[in-house]
C-alpha cells in the first residue's frame, strides 16, 4: 500500500490536460499578474473583493480575459475569467439609502449612525474613542451604486461570474491604518487586512444578507455563476440561497415519470423537458450555478444542497490554503474526506484562494487535485478531466455544448 502511495505521489502532474483555479485573487498583487500566461494552471476564475480591486480585475480581464467558451480556441493569453462582487468581509462600507431618506452621500453625523448600526457588538450610546474610531473607517457607499457598477462589469464581460460574495459570523474587521505609524507594503492592492490588528467590531449579519442576496439576484437576472464565501454562517447562506429560489423548486420526478419523460424525448428526439428549460437563459431570481468556495462546513450540513429539488447547480470547491490550513501533514482531517467523498463527481472544484499568481499557486492546485485524487479513487488523468470539465460547466453553463 505505501508503495502504490508513493508510487502515485511521484507521478507526473498532467498539467497539461488543463488544471483551472476555480476562486483567487491574483490583483491583491498587481505585479504578479503578468506571470499568468506562465503559470501551469491554464485558467484562474479571478475575483473581486472591494472598492480597491474592481477595476483591477476589469483591467486584468481585459489583457487576459477568455474571449470565447471554447478551450480549443484559447491562445495562451487567455488565462483568467474575471470575477464581480462585494465581499462580507467589507460589507460594512457600503449603506442602504433607503435607511437615509435617499441621501447618497452621509454626512459625519450619518456615517457615525450607518456604522453604530451595521456594526456589533452595538453600543446605544457610543464613548468619544468609539465614534473617533467609526469616523476614521472608510466613508460609506451607496449600495445601489455598487449593483449598478457591478451589472456593467457583467455587461462588458459577458463572460464574467458574479464573485466574491457571501455571509461570516467570524471575522472582525481591521483597524484603520495610522498614518506615519504603521509601515503597509506597498506591493499589495490597498483595502485588505495586511496583517492590521483586528477591531473589536464584526458586521451584522442581517445587513451582510441584504447585500448578498442583491448580488445572488443580480446574477441570477444576468444567468452568471457566482462564488460563495460563508464562514460559520453555513445555515444562514443555505437560507439566502433558498429563498432566491423559492418558488422555482424542480419537480422531482419518480423514477416511472423519469423513464416516460427519457422516452418521450427520444420519440420527440428531444433532450428532455427539463433539459430543454434550463436551457432558457432567462432571468431568474437565482444564480444558475453556485459554488460554495473552500467549503467549511460539515458534511451532514453539505446534504441539504444535494436536494433533487434545488433550482441551481451546486458545486464545492477546495483549497490547501483553507480546508487544510491547520493540517500540514499528508493526510485529509476526516470530515474533510468525508464531504469530498459526498460531493458529486461531477460538482466538485480545486482552488488556491491565493492573493498571488504563480509557482505558489500552481503549488497549491497540484496539492489539492492530488488529495482529491486520491479521496475519490481517480487517477490523477482522471481526476485532472472531470475537475476540467466540471470548472468549464460551472463557468460557460451547458450552453458550452451549443458554441
Ligand atoms: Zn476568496
Amino acid at each position: 500500500m505505501a508503495d502504490a502511495v508513493e508510487g502515485e505521489a511521484s507521478q507526473p502532474f498532467p498539467w497539461q490536460l488543463g488544471v483551472y483555479d476555480a476562486h483567487c485573487h491574483p490583483t491583491d498583487t498587481m505585479s504578479t499578474i503578468p506571470s499568468i500566461p506562465d503559470m501551469k494552471a491554464r485558467i484562474l476564475t479571478v475575483m473581486a473583493t472591494r472598492a480597491e480591486d474592481q477595476e483591477l480585475v476589469a483591467q486584468t480581464a481585459d489583457k487576459f480575459g477568455v474571449k470565447s467558451r471554447t478551450p480549443d480556441s484559447w491562445s495562451q493569453e487567455e488565462c483568467i475569467v474575471p470575477c464581480f462582487g462585494w465581499h462580507p468581509w467589507f460589507t460594512h462600507q457600503m449603506f442602504d439609502v433607503e435607511d437615509f431618506d435617499g441621501k447618497e452621500t452621509l454626512d459625519q453625523d450619518s456615517k457615525i449612525l450607518h456604522y453604530q448600526t451595521v456594526l456589533s457588538p452595538k453600543r446605544d450610546r457610543l464613548s468619544d474613542e468609539e465614534r473617533q474610531a467609526f469616523a476614521s473607517l472608510p466613508d460609506p457607499e451607496p449600495f445601489s451604486q455598487f449593483l449598478e457598477q457591478t451589472r456593467s462589469y457583467l455587461e462588458r464581460y459577458p463572460l464574467a461570474l458574479v464573485g466574491e460574495v457571501g455571509l461570516d459570523r467570524s471575522f472582525r474587521i481591521p483597524e484603520t491604518w495610522i498614518p506615519g505609524h504603521d509601515k503597509r507594503d506597498e506591493s499589495l492592492t490597498p483595502g485588505g487586512r495586511e496583517g492590521r490588528r483586528l477591531s473589536p467590531y464584526r458586521v451584522d449579519i442581517k445587513h451582510q444578507k441584504k447585500l448578498f442576496k442583491a448580488q445572488l439576484q443580480l446574477a441570477g437576472e444576468l444567468q452568471r455563476a457566482v462564488s460563495v464565501h460563508g464562514v460559520q454562517a453555513h445555515g444562514v447562506v443555505f437560507e439566502t440561497l433558498q429563498e432566491t429560489w423559492k418558488g422555482y423548486e424542480k419537480k422531482v420526478l419518480s423514477k416511472r415519470e423519469k423513464k416516460k419523460q427519457t422516452e418521450a424525448a427520444k420519440s420527440s428526439n428531444r433532450q428532455g423537458v427539463l433539459d430543454a428549460d434550463e436551457r432558457q437563459d432567462s432571468p431568474k431570481p437565482f444564480p444558475p450555478r453556485i459554488c460554495l468556495h473552500s467549503y467549511s462546513g460539515n458534511p451532514d450540513a453539505f446534504k441539504q444542497y444535494l436536494n433533487p429539488a434545488i433550482p441551481a447547480e451546486i458545486y464545492a470547491s477546495f483549497s490547501t490554503a483553507i480546508n487544510l490550513s491547520d493540517k500540514q501533514d499528508a493526510s485529509a482531517p476526516s470530515a474533510l474526506e468525508q464531504l469530498i467523498k459526498l460531493i458529486p463527481d461531477d460538482r466538485i472544484l480545486v482552488e488556491s484562494d491565493l492573493h498571488i499568481a504563480g509557482p505558489r499557486m500552481d503549488e497549491h492546485l497540484e496539492d489539492m487535485v492530488r488529495r482529491l485524487c486520491k479521496i475519490k479513487g481517480w487517477s490523477l488523468n482522471d481526476g485532472v478531466e472531470q475537475l476540467g470539465s466540471n470548472w468549464r460547466m460551472f463557468v460557460f453553463g451547458r450552453i458550452q455544448d451549443r458554441s
